[in-house]
């Protein structure tokens, strides 16, 4: 399946030519690495400047910083294409968020600075909002960016930071004034290479997303200077984090339908084949309503996420929506992985059978990015108004 659907207005022959180069490039360069990378707990480093090359690092950024130029839709169609083949390891959508987050708020020099380096994979970026103590809650972030001449002198640790033993570039939430709430948050660019007083905690040992790096970040006196502040004004961060949010969002809800599309292929491909009381599993009648019903809720979703993706491409995108997309999303997605283990018997349970591992791999999608909680806070947020 594809993620556009026959009526998908943002889908253009562009699109489909790019979809078709991704597809390819994910088959040769990545399929074929996902169970090395689990294994390593980390995706090869060449991995991003080969992605680089190949046009996708760079695909939403502007020419004149390097990219193609092509809008935020093409970072769909590589979020979707990338979890279709079932991969969870390579951290591309932090990639993406953050280079947004740059095109966004970013000074014409700081554009200049690190757009082209991230289109390149020379540059990989980490978001640092969470923190040992501080996760749901982010304005309650204790890392703190004090003003110095013309630096800033970070101190503090982060948490379950994505791409956290390899980026170089990360983008780090600080409080700027720690006594004023929301307006005290700030968010500070940090170049990693050669950072005195940065250092990176262990792998963390997750249950799934085994290829992915996430890891402890500690700062202590690290001084940045005052001009990677993003934008120009202290005291934003809060607000540029809320306002790039439905991207992050409705790209959780797009790696669960690749991931839903992938499941599905995997299980009907195995219920056909599977025996029981001398028929297949697929002509039990409970296995063809359960996949009906599962089909079902995948293109439910396809269409929901089409709307949001049009709108993400308009600039409506609204965050009740985006939070539709991402609490829907990731709860079918983790209702359908657990019917798609229970059709494969046993077998579900088995690590060399990527059900296991796809099922492992959604759980945390109802966590990250804002837990679902917190989305069904906003949507009902929005209902709540005069
Ligand atoms: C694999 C992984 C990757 C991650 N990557 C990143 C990353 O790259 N960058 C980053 O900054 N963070 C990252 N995170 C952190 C993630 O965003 C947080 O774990 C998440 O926001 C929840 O915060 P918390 O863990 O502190 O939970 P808490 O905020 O302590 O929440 C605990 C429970 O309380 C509930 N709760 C909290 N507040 C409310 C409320 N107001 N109403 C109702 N219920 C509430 C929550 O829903 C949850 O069920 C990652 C996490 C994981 C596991």
């Amino acid at each position: 399946m594809p993620l556009q659907t026959t009526t998908s207005t943002w889908y253009s022959e562009e699109h489909g030519l790019y979809t078709e180069s991704v597809r390819k490039f994910f088959g040769d360069e990545l399929a074929p690495n996902i169970e090395r990378w689990s294994d390593a707990g980390i995706v090869d480093r060449d991995f991003w400047v080969k992605a680089g090359a190949a046009g996708i690092l760079g695909a939403a950024i502007e020419e004149a910083y390097g990219g193609a130029g092509a809008g935020i839709s093409f970072d769909a169609i590589t979020i979707y294409e990338q979890a279709r083949c079932s991969d969870s390891g390579w951290g591309f959508g932090i990639q993406s968020i953050v280079i947004h987050y740059i095109r966004a708020y970013g000074t014409e020099d700081q554009k200049a600075r690190w757009l082209p380096r991230l289109a390149t994979g020379e540059m990989v970026a980490a978001l640092a909002m969470t923190e040992p103590d501080c996760g749901s809650d982010v304005q309650s972030v204790r890392t703190s960016a004090t003003k110095d001449a013309n630096e800033y002198f970070i101190n503090g640790s982060k948490t379950f930071i994505t791409n956290g033993q390899t980026a170089n570039l990360i983008c780090l939430a600080a409080k700027t004034d720690k006594d004023a709430g929301a307006s005290g948050v700030s968010l500070i660019m940090v170049e990693t290479d050669g950072l005195e007083g940065f250092r990176r905690g262990q792998n963390l040992n997750k249950l799934g997303l085994k290829a992915q790096d996430t890891t402890e970040l500690f700062f202590e006196d690290v001084r940045i200077p005052q001009d990677n502040l993003l934008g120009i004004q202290e005291g934003q961060g809060f607000y540029q984090l809320m306002n790039q949010l439905p991207w992050e969002r409705l790209l959780i809800g797009i790696t669960a339908l690749g991931a839903i599309d992938f499941a599905l292929e995997e299980t009907i491909r195995y219920v056909r084949e599977r025996k029981a009381f001398g028929t297949r599993v697929m002509d039990f009648q409970n296995t063809r309503f359960k996949l009906a019903e599962m089909k079902t809720k995948a293109e439910v979703t396809r269409s929901f996420l089409n709307d949001g993706i049009a709108k993400l491409d308009a600039g409506t995108l609204d965050a009740a929506t985006a939070s539709m997309a991402k609490w829907w999303g990731s709860q079918t997605q983790c209702e359908i992985m657990d019917e798609c283990v229970q059709l494969h018997g046993g077998y579900g349970y088995m690590m060399e059978y990527p059900i296991t591992r796809l099922y492992a791999d959604a759980r945390v999608q109802k966590i990250y990015g804002g837990t679902n909680e917190i989305m069904k806070e906003l949507i009902a947020r929005s209902l709540d108004v005069e």
